[in-house]
């Protein structure tokens, strides 16, 4: 197949061209990438950058915070999970895992001071619907004790479809949740089978019905594509009912089979999985067939309805990208609470503990469980700015990033614009004197664009770390 079938595409691919696009590479919600973190980097490093955001605040104030809150656990396992999760039936754990929320939130209030403003609030996981309303209600209480949320802020929660109700979505909604996102990932009775993940397609219709009824002003339905038993035919019916569903958001993401990194995937025969070429004929439906019902690509992975927020930043050339993808919330500070959270504070990216008893045991000794992180070069700070200008803008202007940086574009990114060329000669970039452009098929691969400015990448084992591109 080419690239010819989508819609918005300038330009065909012939198939020699996507296959030498078809590589491992990171997703860009950070640059360094995650694996580039060192335990060198620990609580004492992450406190000082608190306090250095906590110093900006007194001279002359700081833009709002963005707050993460990673829910571990699950009932259930699915097969091709590679999040960090604890299944168990043991629902009690949530209560006890709140007391450990709630002594973190002390310890950043102790650096910070109380009453930071939040601009943006998610709630990920695991599962964060595996905590009753009860607890739910808990923790937006420890959120609201320590924290200020704002009155425009965009507070959004992950729902596994199957421990919802309508009840539970009303409930989120007096808890002042605005944005949703529903796990679907396919609706195929074999392919659900196969992933130990069954939820009917009339269950899904009837919460997203609810959800639009209770005005949340985003609603997102995730996919994945590549997972065991689909076709190009079974996925273009869940693609048609996703269609039909209409949430305001789609994420598609591209199944990764490592079994060796990603224990609950041993239970997926290798032999159920769709071949190379039927995972591009179903990324290539899906691209068409979301356009072709009004959705707008918004790059890596996402669509979105014209009118929602997403939507208009693109077009308006707002976007932004931080862990949990694309946003429309401009580049501000991240605290990640919770077992294996990630933060990003000033020049700095962090991570806490991975473990349930690692992270407990930090917290009873009163410490901040970081266990890596890392404090960014300035070369990693010039990098991030033209990888993320990519990914979010679709064009890096030399002189904006020459006057952030005082650098000189072309000189310092001479390697960078050789590696660029067979990109500009399949038509996904343009480059000339004033700046380097996506092109609306390189949009599509704007992850092979950005990928030439990662210093990290070069050789193939690093990259053998990351999911395919296609
Ligand atoms: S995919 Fe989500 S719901 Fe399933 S086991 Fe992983 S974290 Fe839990």
């Amino acid at each position: 197949m080419t690239i010819a079938t989508v819609p918005t595409a300038e330009a065909a691919l012939t198939d020699a061209q996507l296959r030498s696009l078809d590589v491992p590479g990171p997703r860009y919600t950070s640059y360094p990438t995650a694996d580039r973190f060192v335990e060198a980097f620990g609580p004492t490093e992450y406190r000082q950058a608190l306090r250095q955001r906590a110093d900006g605040a007194v001279v002359g104030g700081v833009p709002p915070l963005s707050v993460y809150v990673h829910i571990p656990f699950c009932d259930s396992l699915c097969y091709y999970c590679a999040c960090n999760k604890i299944i168990t039936r043991h629902h009690s754990r949530g209560r006890e895992y709140l007391g450990l929320l709630a002594r973190e939130i002390d310890l950043h209030v102790a650096e910070l001071g109380a009453g930071q403003g939040l601009s943006q609030l998610h709630l990920g996981g695991g599962t964060p619907t595996f905590l009753s309303d009860d607890e739910l209600s808990e923790l937006m209480g420890l959120l609201r004790g320590g924290f200020r949320i704002l009155p425009n802020c965009e507070v959004s929660i992950e729902v596994d479809p199957r421990t919802a109700t309508k009840q539970r979505l009303r409930h989120l909604v007096d808890l002042g949740f605005n944005r949703i996102s529903f796990g679907i990932q396919d609706f195929d009775p074999d392919v659900q089978a196969a992933v130990h993940r069954i939820q009917s397609y009339d269950s899904v219709q009837e919460l997203v019905a609810e959800a639009r009824a209770l005005r949340f002003e985003s609603i997102n339905a995730d996919l994945i594509y590549g997972l065991p038993k689909q076709t190009p035919e079974s996925f273009q019916r869940t693609i048609a009912q996703i269609a039909e569903l209409r949430p305001t958001r789609i994420a598609l993401y591209a199944y990764a089979h490592l079994p060796q990194r990603f224990k609950p995937q041993r239970r997926i025969a290798a032999a159920d999985l769709p071949s190379g070429e039927q995972r591009v004929q179903m990324l290539g439906n899906a691209l068409a067939g979301f356009i072709a019902s009004g959705y707008v690509y918004i790059g890596m992975d996402h669509f979105a309805l014209p009118t929602d927020a997403l939507a208009i930043a693109k077009r308006q050339g707002r976007l932004h990208r931080n862990f949990q993808g694309y946003t429309t919330q401009p580049d501000c500070d991240l605290v990640g609470l919770g077992v294996s959270a990630i933060g990003r504070v000033g020049a700095t990216y962090s991570q806490n503990a991975k473990t349930l008893p690692e992270y407990e045991d930090a917290l009873a000794q009163g410490t901040l469980p970081v266990v890596r992180g890392l404090a960014l070069t300035r070369d990693d700070l010039l990098r991030r700015s033209v990888i993320m200008a990519l990914m979010c803008q679709g064009r890096v202007e030399y002189e904006s990033i020459e006057l952030a940086h005082l650098i000189s574009f072309r000189e310092t990114f001479a390697p960078e614009f050789e590696r660029l060329k067979p990109l500009a000669e399949m038509g996904l970039v343009e480059i000339n004197d004033q700046a380097i452009q996506v092109t609306p098929t390189g949009w599509y691969f704007v992850r092979a664009v950005a990928m030439t400015f990662d210093r990290y990448l070069q050789s193939d084992k690093v990259r053998e770390r990351f999911s395919r591109i296609i």
